[in-house]
């Protein structure tokens, strides 16, 4: 089988070793072979993208628009073919993979605009005659490491705005899922960059991760992942010379509140959909459902059987809702919490079974579990998988209170019909992202996304926020 190569230097480069990249719905089907990084491949990748910078921090916005468009235009072409592969790597249903490739086609021409709007500011000095000037530039080589749950998109989102404002880029994606990010990578590849100007680098953290992480070379570091990785990056961020701009985008426990007032409908399709969909293998899954008590039993009634009536099968099939879980070791921690949630007391009302389908895959009945305190395990950590904890709650303060109750803060939700709660909960609400009547999962690409607490650290990604990041201020004195 011939091996997918990293791409260094406007090259692909050769590699010795390869990785086979498995098929979640159909453990028989394997995708390809890609290569795996080494140390060497890191640091050539890094060397490439610091020779390029220099001309391309000065390139025009023009040359950048273009290069954008260009992306942007070939992964909407191509977005059945990229969404099946992504459906068939991640184990997305394939709508859901389709999906995803249009926002990533999206965000590359959204950048491609940000690349013609980059503005200064000139204001008056407090010194007679004195000109100040106040523009923004490119940081510098930027290592993008991304996570296995959004394949395209993510990427994309660090991708675009990097090379928008002039950055040069190693990009690092997880390695469950080098196809999508091979895919993506050989059209950025054709787009018209200069050689090194973009970086593929496919290999593990614990491999290739310290070089693209303390490299004297890098300027700024952009992860999504988990807490765990995040932590260890920023205290290495810190600790390593120079000093490297960190922006970490990490986990959440978000909880969706349902009061009594709320549209029944309204609040089991939110649930449902933010708990879920995706296999519940978003950040911004609902996992924590907080019921307020006339609604509570009502409520988990409609959810059951909304959740009886999903399909959890291929995610390449027609009719499928919910695919596989992405690997055998995910699927072991999500079983792993069903279990713990039964020992702490809390009670599996749906679910949480092992499924056996036509071909061999990770397939996971949704669980659903009631008469959980906010205390516990299954309530607090995350769990990464399509498991739901509904926690009942006396009123609305109750509810406000135990929504903020985490370590966490990406995004939370409330199903009501009152404006009053809705306003009070947008304002009191710790989470970046708020969401009134609609899952906690699903966002636009031209505004900020990002949390608070344990679940981001730095400036926030995507919009026009996202030139935070990625560019420098530089404030200059001139006496003409
Ligand atoms: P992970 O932390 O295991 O890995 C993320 C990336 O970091 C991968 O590319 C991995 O290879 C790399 N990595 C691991 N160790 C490293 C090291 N020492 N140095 C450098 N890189 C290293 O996370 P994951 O399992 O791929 O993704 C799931 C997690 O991502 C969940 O916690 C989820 O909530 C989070 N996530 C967050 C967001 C968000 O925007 N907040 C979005 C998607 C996923």
């Amino acid at each position: 089988m011939t091996i997918h190569q990293n791409f260094i230097a406007g090259d692909w480069s050769k590699a010795s070793a390869g990785a086979p990249d498995v098929n979640p719905s159909n453990t028989k089907d394997v995708i390809g072979e890609y290569a795996r990084a080494s140390k060497a491949d890191a640091e050539a990748a890094i060397k490439a993208a610091k020779a390029a910078f220099p001309a391309w921090s000065l390139a025009t916005p023009q040359v950048r628009y273009d290069a954008l468009k260009k992306i942007s235009d070939e992964i909407l072409a191509r977005k059945d073919e990229l969404g099946k592969l992504l459906a068939r790597e991640e184990g997305k249903t394939l709508p859901e993979g389709v999906g995803e490739t249009i926002r990533a086609a999206q965000i590359f021409a959204f950048f491609a605009g940000e690349a013609l709007r980059v503005t200064g500011e000139k204001v008056g000095s407090v010194r007679p005659g004195v000109d100040v000037e106040i523009t923004r530039e490119p940081v510098g080589v930027v290592s993008l490491i991304t996570p296995w749950n959004f394949p395209i998109a993510i990427p994309a989102w660090k991708i675009a705005p990097a090379l928008a404002y002039g950055n040069c880029v190693v990009f690092k994606p997880a390695d469950l899922v080098p196809g999508c990010a091979h895919a993506l990578s050989d059209i950025i590849a054709r787009s018209g960059l200069p050689a090194g100007v973009f970086n593929l680098v496919m290999g593990r953290g614990s491999e290739i991760g310290s070089v693209l992480t303390e490299h004297p070379d890098i300027s700024a570091i952009s992860f999504t992942g988990s807490v765990g990785t995040g932590r260890k990056l920023a205290a290495t961020a810190v600790s390593s010379t120079p000093m490297k701009k960190i922006q970490l985008e990490m986990g959440g426990k978000n909880p969706m509140v349902v009061l009594d007032d709320a549209d029944l409908k309204i609040a089991v399709e939110a649930c449902v959909q933010g708990a879920y969909f995706s296999t519940g293998q978003r950040c911004t899954a609902s996992s924590r459902l907080i019921v307020t008590q006339g609604i509570h039993d009502k409520f988990v009634d409609a959810v059951t059987e909304r959740l009886k009536s999903l399909v959890v099968d291929d995610a390449l099939k027609a009719g499928t809702h919910i695919g596989p879980v992405v690997d055998q070791s995910q699927l072991d921690q999500n079983l792993k919490y069903v279990k713990i949630g039964k020992d702490e007391g809390a009670k599996l009302h749906w679910g949480g079974d092992l499924l056996n389908r036509e071909t061999p895959g990770f397939y996971m009945q949704p669980a659903l579990f009631t008469g959980v305190t906010n205390a516990m395990r299954i309530a607090r950590e995350e769990i990464f998988g399509p498991v739901a904890t509904v926690i009942k709650a006396k009123d609305y303060d109750e509810a406000l209170a135990i929504s903020n109750d985490t370590e966490f803060g990406l995004s939370a939700g409330i199903c009501t019909t009152s404006l009053k709660y809705a306003s009070d909960f947008k304002r009191k609400s710790e989470a970046g992202m708020v969401m009134v009547n609609l899952p906690t999962a699903g966002v636009d690409y031209h505004v900020p996304f990002g949390g608070r607490k344990g679940s981001s650290y730095g400036p926030r990604e995507q919009g026009k926020y996202a030139v935070e990041f990625y560019t420098t201020v530089k404030t200059a004195y001139t006496l003409p």
